[in-house]
Order: C-alpha cells, then structure tokens, then sequence
C-alpha cells in the first residue's frame, strides 16, 4: 500500500466523537482532516480543517470528500453501499468496503464468523412467525430476538423471558417488517472487548482486553486490565486476531466477547472501527487506538499497545454532565477528562468519558464513588 505521509489530508465519513478523537490523534502527527457530516459545527468539525455539510448518502459530498482527500476512513459501519462503492473507486479505502458489508448485516457477520470457526451464540434467521417457536424450541428460553441491520446500545433487541413474551415477540416481528434473528441467551459472568489493529503488510497487534461493564444497554466502565486468568486473556486475544486474519481487515477492528459461566469466550459482535470500550487506550497505551487507526490507513508500521497503568474508563452521558462541569475543580489528579463538544445535552447521549488512572483498581474505584457523578 501507498505511504501516506504527514501533510496528507485524510477524510473521515461521519463527523461524531470518534471521528474527533481521530482527528486530534491524526493531528499531532501532522494529518490535514476533512469530514462529511450533515449537522453544522459536528464534534469532528470542531476539530477539523473543514467539515463538508451534506447527507451520509448524498453521492455528490462523498465524491468532494473523495476529491479532497488522499485517503478515506469511516467512524460508523452504516456506510451506504453506493457512497461506499464511489469512495473505492474514486479514492484510496484501505479498510475496502468487504468488512463493512459483513459488519452491517448480523446474518453475514455471525455467518462469517461461524465459517471461521469463531465460537458464537447459535442463532436462527427469523423468516416466518412459526421460526421464533421453532428457535425457542431449539435453544430455550430465555432467547434474544435482534434485528440484523441497525441495531445500537440495546435498541432493535428483544429478550424473550417465558411463554407469554412469544406473542410479544411476534407482533414485535411483524411490526418491525425488517429481517431479524433469533439468538440463544448467553449466561455471561462478564463481557469483554479486544481491539485488534491490522496494516495492509498483514501486522497486527491487540490492545489489551478491557472489560466492560454496561447501564441500561450502554457501555458505563471498561476495566483495564480486565479481571480475567491469564488464559482467558490469551484466548479472548487469539480470537480477535484469528478474526482479523481471516478477515484480512485493514484497520481496527473491535470484538465484543461474553466470557461465559463455565469461562469460555463467545463473540458477540464486530466493528469495524475505533470503539468506545478502547478510549481507555487514550491515556493508558503506549499507542492509542486513534492513532493506531491513522497508522493502519496510511500504511504505516503498528504502534506498541503495551498497556502502562491499570485504568478505569467512565463514560459520561447527558445526564452526568452538569455533575462533570460541577466538580470540575476536584477531579483527581490523574483522571483525564475529555468532551465531545456536543451542545445538545440528551439524557442518555455519549458526551464525553472520563479515564481515571491509578495504582490498583480498588484504588480508582474509591476515587469514582467519592465524585458522585455516576451515583
Ligand atoms: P448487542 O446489540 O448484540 O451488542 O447486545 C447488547 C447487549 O445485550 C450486550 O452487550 C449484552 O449485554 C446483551 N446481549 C446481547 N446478546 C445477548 C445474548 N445472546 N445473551 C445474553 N445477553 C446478550
């Protein structure tokens, strides 16, 4: 692949707080931005040279976000697949448009991952109403019903309890008019997430597994280092690194991961970018995962991500930022505070994340309940 060098323009399809952080990470190492996105004043906008204002879809932005970059790069896997198929052909997409066709779809991506031989949930495509007795008949109950497309922090899900949820479920169905699966329920004693990094020369390298502890459906804390054996950890990382091979992704590519039980690893989901469970490489790794991302699309060598303190990341939605900006003034020496720059404050809108550094886990744990933000 191209070198492509500092001074270069790199252009980021979506203007959130991913495509920001990128853009920070990309700055301090000399890369011109430019981002599509269609609110004004986007949290990348903020931070980049120009934001072009236009639809995600609309062909004509995608070609003068093509034009005016020597490289593109997304922050959301939703990418239209016309908009996908005018920036490879009329620009350089090192991460290509296969993973994002896979990772939009979860009949493709489980379907992928199962040819793989990844362990996953066993799962049903939901085709007819008499599929969701016949899947509840096949893996038990409880089950979950979840739509193939779209689906984000919980929504498009559904968790079928006993009998009675069944009618739910299929009115839910039928409603809906989209395709969906059926997933058998994973008992987990933790969730998990491995961020893995590959270049077009076929390097990779993970970051080191957090351990993600969600509210409501959106991810609260990553725990770093996930408290986890040794061979779980090792397990969790040959996983994501089997997928990317065999993916032969360029680019990051994040795994979320149940560990079970009786303490296997199961896969949940893909993306295909920078993930919010990874910010704690901000301010813990010797790399971080933006600016790994920026090594992978411009061809050069991986970063180390060895791990250098144990780390607590918090996110902040809506609701805890009031709280934030009140004790701004007495937040511990070592938490590092970073914003998105959004000003509509939405009750459960991702705002910012707070990494809280320390010796011992126990340690920042003691710090994060004297704020009383998250309380
Ligand atoms: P997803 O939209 O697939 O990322 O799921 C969101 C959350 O729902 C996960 O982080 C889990 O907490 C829970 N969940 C999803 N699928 C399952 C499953 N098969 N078994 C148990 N919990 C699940």
């Amino acid at each position: 692949m191209k070198l492509i060098k500092p001074g270069s323009t790199i252009g980021i399809l979506g203007g959130g707080q991913l495509g920001r952080m990128i853009t920070l990470a990309g700055r301090n190492m000399g890369y011109r931005f430019i981002t599509l996105d269609p609110m004004p004043d986007s949290p990348c906008g903020q931070v980049a040279d120009r934001q072009i204002i236009a639809s995600y879809s609309e062909i004509e932005a995608a070609k003068e976000l093509a034009d005016s970059s020597d490289v593109i790069t997304y922050e959301f896997e939703n990418v239209n697949s016309n908009v996908a198929a005018i920036l490879e052909s009329t620009s350089l997409v090192p991460q290509g448009s296969e993973l994002l066709k896979i990772t939009q779809n979860r009949v493709r991506e489980k379907s992928t991952l199962q040819s793989f031989n990844v362990p996953i949930a066993p799962f049903m495509v939901i085709q007819t109403e008499k599929d969701i007795r016949t899947a509840i008949d096949r893996f038990g109950l409880p089950c979950v019903m979840k739509t193939a497309t779209g689906g984000y922090d919980g929504k498009g899900q559904w968790v079928i309890r006993n009998r009675d949820n069944i009618s739910m479920a299929m009115e839910v169905w039928k409603k809906a008019g989209v395709e969906m699966i059926m997933e058998q329920f994973v008992p987990f004693s933790k969730e998990l997430s491995v961020i893995v990094a590959r270049n077009s020369l076929g390097q990779v390298k993970t970051f080191p597994v957090a351990e993600n502890i969600h509210m409501n459906n959106i991810l609260h804390q990553s725990i770093v280092p996930a408290r986890i054996t040794d061979s779980q950890r090792t397990q969790a990382e040959a996983i994501g690194i089997k997928i990317a091979e065999s993916l032969q992704a360029v680019g990051l590519l994040a795994i979320e991961m149940f560990l079970t039980n009786d303490g296997n690893i199961i896969v949940n989901e893909l993306a295909p970018r920078p993930h919010n469970s990874g910010h704690f490489s901000m301010d813990a790794c010797m790399t971080s995962q933006f600016e790994q991302h920026i090594r992978t699309i411009c061809g050069l060598p991986l970063g180390d991500t060895t791990l250098l303190s144990p780390i607590i990341m918090v996110n902040i939605l809506g609701k805890h930022l009031n709280r934030v900006l009140e004790k701004i003034d007495q937040l511990p020496p070592a938490a590092k505070l970073h914003l998105y720059g959004k000003d509509e404050n939405v009750e459960n809108r991702k705002m910012g994340h707070m990494n809280l550094l320390g010796s011992t886990h126990e340690q920042i744990f003691e710090q994060i309940k004297e704020l009383q933000i998250w309380d």
